[in-house]
């Protein structure tokens, strides 16, 4: 019986997200009175001996060059099978692309009930019950869990990360990894920027920035606060800024612990990719945008004037 956290990698390293559900699925190992391990699959750079400082007791690998291209079918095979090894009844995934794309292949494996963006810890007292959000981030819902094996998605930025003393054991994992059925020929990365979906800032603009031209006061106020940038959906679809910036409805869900919307009048289905951000600012020079209802900070104002002051303000703060 143990709690088994999956550590997503890139290039070698675990993302910031799968850090979060470590320290989460330690705590969870703690509730439960048993012990968290860490699985890691693919050639990966990190001391995983050091992972116990994310409260892991072991770190589980199987360093095969074949897993550093994500193939989501591979990785469920190889993850359930780690899990009957194991003996695993509890494992975790931070709901991120890859953790969604594993985790409900990795449930129809091993015929274990699954709940998806958790917000928190599960509550014990009455089962095995887990907090999640609904309808776009605009409600919550208890779920319980009542199968053996019972796997849960953590949403980004919804539990911090904790570091204690420990050192964890790293074990080779020996499980069959079968072939996959699509084969990467090309990688293009996005480079020099921080990962939209593990930011901790995240600076926004929609339509009122006129055109891609004007994309400079958002990528230095980005700058100045070590932000990734996002956009709203008419501006990916112009072109005005790469698809994988678009957030909301039919984007990426973010949940940043500050959100900088600038010229974007907060339509739903953008609300609905950005409402969780713990503080909101919405920079519009229309008093009556229906963001300001979602804002937690509001500047009624033209962005060309507003946005570079609080770049030169941030900058000099940050010395
Ligand atoms: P606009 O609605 O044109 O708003 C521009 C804002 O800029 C206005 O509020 C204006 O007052 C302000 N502004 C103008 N000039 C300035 C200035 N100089 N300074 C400051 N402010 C200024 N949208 C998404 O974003 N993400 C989604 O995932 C998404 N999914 C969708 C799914 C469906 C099925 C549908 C139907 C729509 C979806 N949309 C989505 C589109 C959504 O409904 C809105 O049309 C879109 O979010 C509007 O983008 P915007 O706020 O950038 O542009």
């Amino acid at each position: 019986m143990s709690v088994l956290i999956f550590l997503d990698q890139s290039d070698g390293h675990i993302k910031k997200n799968s850090l979060e559900a470590a320290s989460y699925g330690a705590k969870v190992a703690e509730m439960l009175n048993t012990t968290a391990e860490g699985i890691v699959l693919g050639t990966i750079n990190e001391d995983l001996a050091g992972l116990g400082k994310y409260g892991l007791k072991k770190v589980h690998s199987l360093k095969n060059e074949s897993l550093n291209n994500f193939d989501a079918a591979v990785f469920a095979s190889v993850i359930a099978e780690a899990v009957k090894n194991i003996g695993a009844n509890v494992v975790i995934f931070s709901n991120n692309f890859n953790g969604k794309a594993i985790a409900p292949r990795l449930s129809v494996r091993l015929k274990a009930g699954l709940v998806s963006g958790a917000v928190s810890l599960p509550e014990l007292s009455n089962g095995f019950v887990v907090k999640k959000n609904v309808f776009s981030g605009k409600a919550f819902a208890n779920v319980a869990i009542n199968t053996d094996v019972k796997i849960i998605s953590l949403n980004a930025n919804a539990y911090k990360i904790n570091e204690v003393e420990g050192i964890a054991e790293t074990t080779e994992l020996n499980v069959p990894i079968p072939e996959a059925k699509v084969k990467v020929q090309e990688v293009n990365k996005v480079v020099g920027e921080v990962p939209l979906s593990e930011a901790e800032i995240v600076v926004s603009g929609g339509r009122g920035l006129k055109g891609p031209e004007n994309w400079g006061i958002v990528t230095d106020l980005a700058k100045a606060l070590g932000a990734a940038t996002a956009c709203s959906r008419p501006v990916s679809d112009s072109d005005w800024r790469p698809h994988h910036e678009h957030v909301g409805q039919t984007g990426l869900a973010i949940a940043p612990n500050l959100y900088f919307a600038i010229g974007i009048s907060g339509a739903i289905q953008h609300l609905a990719g950005v409402n969780r951000s713990k503080t909101i600012v919405v920079i519009n020079k229309d008093a009556e945008a229906p963001f300001f209802k979602a804002a937690d900070y509001g500047i009624v104002g033209d962005a060309f004037e507003v946005v570079p002051q609080i770049t030169e303000a941030v900058k000099k703060l940050k010395g």
